[in-house]
């Protein structure tokens, strides 16, 4: 059986690094991207460990030029794993258009042409599929959240009518929100946390990325809202 070939954006670090290892130890092979060159090339050393042949392409997801010479680098692929992202936390007063739109052009733009890339190559190939990683904030406002927020609404958007145009060509979509998770990230956007342990670990994200790759053909699911059990429901 041909060894399916994935894609993760994001992939030098936290959530992006643990589906990267999550999806070599299942069977795939794996492209990862990214700006920093180094951390990617020991994220493909360990994946390389667990037996997957590892592709390093650096991107930045900012340049829709890097992102078309990625993808034909990359060549067909089965799976992609939209998780690049970043965040600027202020009070909606205090946001500069320049950061909201930083925001805007990776985790909306940047997933967008990643998205176009993938569908186009898997309309080719006869189907595949691909995992965006919105957030507990796609779906509920936070203080301090507005820009970053806004951008995961979007990407929610996206996946929506992304699942009905992959429909009919064998093209499964779907997203994960997560809620706060053990990274660099949040470590940023809650500055008053000191203890992660109790928090979602990037690990749990690919184990949900694991379960959305191991499903049927005939059955889907949209949308995974995965959230510490002590906190409130989102959806
Ligand atoms: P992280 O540790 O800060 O990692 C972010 C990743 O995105 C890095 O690999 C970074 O790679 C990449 N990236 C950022 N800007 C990029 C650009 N312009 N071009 C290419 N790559 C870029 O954050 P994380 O927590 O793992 O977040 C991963 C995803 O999960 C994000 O979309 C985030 O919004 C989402 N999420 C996070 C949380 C959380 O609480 N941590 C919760 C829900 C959803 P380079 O630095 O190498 O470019």
């Amino acid at each position: 059986m041909k060894t399916k070939k994935a894609l993760i954006t994001g992939a030098s670090r936290g959530i992006g690094e643990a589906i990267a290892l999550k999806l070599a130890e299942t069977g795939y092979n794996v492209v990862l991207t990214g700006r920093n060159l180094p951390m990617l090339g020991s994220v493909g050393d360990a994946c390389r460990k667990r037996g997957a042949e590892a592709e390093v392409f650096a991107a930045d997801l900012s340049d829709e030029s890097e992102i078309i010479d990625l993808f034909r680098k990359a060549g067909p692929i089965d799976l992609l794993i939209n998780n690049a992202g970043f965040g600027i936390f202020d009070a909606i007063e205090d946001i500069k258009l320049a950061d909201w739109q930083a925001i805007h052009k990776v985790n909306v733009e940047g997933a967008f042409l990643c998205l176009r890339e993938a569908l186009k190559s898997m309309k080719t190939s006869g189907g595949g599929r691909i995992i965006n990683i919105s957030s507990v904030v796609g779906v509920k406002g936070y203080p301090n959240q507005a820009a970053y927020g806004a951008s995961k609404h979007a990407l929610l958007g996206l996946t929506k009518t992304a699942i009905e145009e992959g429909r009919e060509h064998g093209i499964c979509v779907h997203a994960i929100c997560p809620g706060g998770v053990a990274t660099e990230m949040v470590k940023q956007s809650r500055p008053d946390l000191t203890d992660f342990s109790a928090m979602i670990q990037p690990k749990d994200v690919a184990d949900a990325v694991a379960y959305l790759c191991s499903l049927p053909n005939n059955i889907t699911v949209d949308c995974i809202h995965l959230r510490r059990a002590a906190s409130p429901q989102t959806w």
